[in-house]
């Protein structure tokens, strides 16, 4: 058959393996699995008993302009109803924005060690891809500006950064935009964003006013708690709106999405908690690091990148034989590295038990003569 030769050369997305089947593999009763960002409390109650009641009708096709859910997040993001698009997670918000602006003969950049998916959607569409390493984990801005040239149409940020939980200060980020030629699109991916503390972390909202060139993204899945509803929405100028909207399929985001997503957004009780205890969880990751130590780049985000002196693969198979399931930074590029979600405080001690006794028992034997 006639196969476009991009999809010949790419892989299907291969997911963290279920804990089902790793509690079978090695006989385990318990599974703590932190190896994709998700919310460790899961979502706010109201959520809960928002789903309880869901009444509405299955046969009926969701609102294709996510009328309600689109009016809470213009008030809770300060942007008009039409400086929004929803998308079937942020996933599904970069698969449009490549398939309105990406191609043959043009190119787009972005940042070697960053989300996976900015590469494989570019890929699709035949794009070149023009990588640009971090410098100690976070965005090179000025080598990203030096690998634009007349034919690159997108380029993408991720700040807080997945893997390496680095992001940009708001005048590096400022600065940056104001380089960015006129008609580069300039995707922001905020993922992370509800759980970053930093001072000099950008709230950059109304950014969308000024810099006619730039999509900010958000999510549901991560703080929000509903990675399996697939919500997620893009803040850009109207007219960027305007020309992404014929490439989203029209019934996107599904009813129960949009209806509790609302309930979500408005329990912002819950996202402060989450937020706090994830700062508590960092510093349990950063005490432990420092006492053995173990190099690991400060995180904005909700998981912390650490840098072994073993193979990545070997320390996160280690970890998954006893329980604990984190994610390999190999496919990031990082063969030493290892991001591990932050849990709770309970599944952070057990994870950090877990890589103590890694230490003991395979890293320290091998790096000594005895
Ligand atoms: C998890 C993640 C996404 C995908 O989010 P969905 O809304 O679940 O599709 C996008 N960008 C980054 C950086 C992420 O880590």
């Amino acid at each position: 058959m006639k196969w476009n030769e991009a999809v010949l050369s790419l892989k299907s997305y291969q997911p963290g393996k279920s804990t089902d089947e790793v509690k079978k593999m090695y006989g385990l009763e318990k599974i703590v699995k932190l190896a994709s960002n998700e919310n460790p409390f899961g979502c706010s109650e109201k959520v809960k008993e928002s789903i309880k009641n869901a009444t509405h009708s299955f046969a009926i096709y969701p609102d294709g302009y996510a009328t309600s859910l689109r009016k809470v997040v213009a008030n809770h993001t300060g942007v008009k109803e039409t400086q929004l698009i929803f998308g079937n997670g942020s996933d599904e918000n970069i698969q449009i924005i490549s398939r309105s602006l990406l191609g043959a003969g043009k190119n787009t950049v972005m940042a070697t060690g960053t989300f996976s998916q900015y590469r494989h959607n570019a890929t699709l569409e035949g794009a070149e891809i023009r990588e640009v390493p971090h410098i100690d984990g976070a965005h090179d801005l000025d080598g990203m500006l030096k690998a634009i040239d007349g034919n690159t149409s997108v380029i993408w940020i991720c700040t807080p950064n997945n893997p390496t939980g680095k992001y940009i200060p708001e005048p590096d980020l400022i600065a940056f935009l104001e380089k960015v030629p006129e008609d580069v699109l300039v995707v922001l991916d905020e993922a992370y964003s509800e759980y970053a503390v930093a001072e000099d972390y950008p709230r950059t909202n109304q950014w969308i006013n000024k810099y006619k060139n730039l999509i900010i993204l958000r999510t549901f899945s991560k703080i929000y708690g509903l990675a399996s509803f697939r919500v997620g929405y893009g803040l850009a100028d109207e007219d960027i709106i305007q020309k992404l909207d014929p490439s989203r399929e029209p019934f996107n985001v599904n009813t129960f999405g949009q209806k509790i997503a609302v309930v979500a957004l408005e329990d912002q009780s819950f996202i402060e908690k989450c937020r706090t205890e994830n700062q508590k969880g960092l510093q349990q990751y950063y005490e432990f690091c420092d006492a053995e130590n173990l190099a690991y780049y400060p995180s904005q985000g909700n998981f912390i990148f650490i840098h072994f002196k073993h193979d990545a693969d070997v320390v996160f198979q280690y970890l998954l034989e006893r329980g604990y399931i984190a994610r390999s930074g190999k496919s990031f590029g990082f063969p030493n590295s290892v991001r591990v979600t932050i849990g709770s405080t309970e599944e952070n001690e057990g994870m950090i038990r877990t890589i103590k006794s890694f230490l003991n028992e395979v890293a320290l034997p091998s790096n000594s003569l005895y």
